[in-house]
């Protein structure tokens, strides 16, 4: 059967066939979706299936010629509106009219663990766009992102062309920020299952990521969309130029202390500090 679930801020429809009863996922738009088996009833067939059009008298529907029969058939779905049983290959609810349409499969279940549920939680991917993918679990809506991912998100970001979500009224500062961080549980990588690294993000972020060298990033739930916005923000920007000028700092300090040394000649050529390239900053910053 198919279980539609529908984003309680968007109203964007989601086939959750594959997630557990119980389960939560994440929206494109952000928001958190619960998986739950709605109370599901019976409904005078009031409307097509295939069109939504009202229902005529005859056994056919007089604006598309489906068959009502057809969708009376399999009443295996439920429409997320008004629970009303629907038919799988339904198109329309036969009750309330409403078009449905999942955006594709919500996730398909992956080989690996949630880093910070217990229990052996198995995370689902998730497509991102056209050409990435993250994993995602359906129990803390915690995510996990490949190096090459995050990379490629971070980029896009900077570019402002990134299609992730933008979470509505999402607080600055999370759960699990600087400021009230609570007691430090290192968690294993779900690839290699080191104990990844937790740094601040980008140094200036606020936000707590934990993260393996080799393999990628953990984030919390609305983690992701706060380094997004503090990336879009200019952040990474704000904090070459901090990193920038520490190293000015620095250099300024070693040749004030070797004043009479011939050090003062190389450092007046200019800085080499500026051609660090974003991807090997990127490692630096995480850690
Ligand atoms: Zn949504
Ligand atoms: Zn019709
Ligand atoms: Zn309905
Ligand atoms: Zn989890
Ligand atoms: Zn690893």
């Amino acid at each position: 059967m198919r279980l539609i679930v529908a984003c309680p801020a968007c109203n964007r429809q989601y086939d959750a066939s594959c997630y557990p009863v119980g389960s939560r996922f994440w929206c494109h738009c952000g928001a958190v979706c619960n998986v739950e088996q709605p109370p599901a009833h019976e409904a005078a067939v009031v409307r097509c299936s295939g069109c939504g059009a009202p229902r005529g008298d005859g056994p056919d529907c007089r604006h598309c010629g489906s068959s009502f029969a057809r969708y009376e058939l399999d009443l295996s779905s439920i429409c997320p509106h008004c629970t009303t049983r629907v038919s799988d290959a339904a198109r329309f609810c036969h009750s309330c009219g409403l078009a449905l349409a999942a955006e594709g499969s919500a996730g398909e279940l992956s080989p690996y663990v949630c880093p910070s549920c217990d229990g052996g939680q198995h995370m689902h991917s998730r497509a991102l766009g056209k050409d990435l993918s993250l994993l995602e679990c359906s129990r803390c809506a915690g995510v996990w992102l490949g190096r090459q991912t995050f990379d490629h998100v971070i980029r896009r970001a900077e570019e402002m062309l990134t299609q992730l979500p933008t979470q509505a009224g999402a607080t600055p500062g999370g759960d699990r920020t600087v400021a009230q961080a609570k007691a430090v549980r290192y968690r294993p990588c779900p690839e290699c299952k080191a104990l990844m690294n937790r740094s601040q993000y980008g140094k200036f972020s606020r936000v707590i990521v934990d993260s393996c060298k080799e393999h990628g990033v953990w984030l919390d739930e609305g983690e992701l969309t706060q380094i997004l916005e503090w990336v879009r923000s200019g952040g990474l920007e704000r904090a070459r130029a901090a990193q920038h000028e520490q190293r000015k700092a620095e250099l300024r300090q070693a040749e004030q202390s070797s004043r009479y040394s011939q050090a003062r000649e190389s450092w007046s050529g200019g800085d080499h500090n500026t051609s660090l390239g974003s991807a090997s900053l990127l490692m630096r910053l995480l850690g």
